[in-house]
């Protein structure tokens, strides 16, 4: 158990608690504000996260920030957003089980710190892990529920929308109920 950001982050960036520490080039923590009330997770990072030591900073990530602005969310202000594992899979494969078990301590440790009323999961890996196994994004995106004390809704990863712009609609209006949601429960984050 930690009790600052420091001494989490320090002891994070030195892991070599799975095989992913072999071939990172550099391990992606987590970026934004450490107080925010709303937590975005997505899988992991990719070629450009990991050559940066940052989440979602591809061409993904410039969408991801395209939506946030539409909901006036800010990666540098009011919002923070980490990964279910935090450091490359070779050829941006899924991580694996074992991979995803070794590294949520870390994630778990961020949100014991944040404390945030609402987490987004961004994509199957995340949802599935943290929300349930056989979560379907296409069905169930956008869903609030409940667990633990904490609001968690699935929406689809923006490197999906890339893939299939034609979601981006309903993401769209994923991104617009989490907006009111929050004015409904958050106090600082607008
Ligand atoms: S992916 Fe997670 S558990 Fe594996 S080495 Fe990186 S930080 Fe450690």
């Amino acid at each position: 158990m930690y009790n600052s950001w420091e001494e989490l982050k320090k002891d994070c960036m030195g892991c070599t608690k799975c095989e992913l520490c072999r071939t990172r080039t550099n391990l992606v923590f987590g970026t934004g504000n450490e107080n925010a009330e709303v937590l975005f997770i997505g899988e992991g990072p990719g070629q450009n996260e990991d050559l940066q030591g940052l989440p979602f900073v591809g061409r993904g990530g410039q969408l991801l920030d395209k939506f946030l602005a539409a909901v006036d969310l800010d990666r540098n202000k009011n919002i923070y957003i980490a990964n279910m594992v935090k450091c490359r899979p070779p050829q941006n494969r899924d991580p694996l089980p074992a991979e995803q078990e070794a590294c949520i301590g870390w994630l778990r440790e961020q949100v014991r710190l944040m404390r945030p009323k609402i987490i987004v999961c961004l994509g199957r890996i995340s949802a599935q892990k943290l929300i349930s196994p056989d979560f379907k994004v296409t069905k169930q995106h956008g869903e609030f529920i409940e667990k633990g004390g904490i609001l968690f809704m699935g929406t689809f990863h923006p490197a999906a929308l890339l893939r299939n712009p034609n979601q981006k609609p309903d993401a769209l209006e994923d991104f617009l109920k989490l907006k009111e949601k929050i004015k409904e429960i958050c106090e600082r984050t607008y």
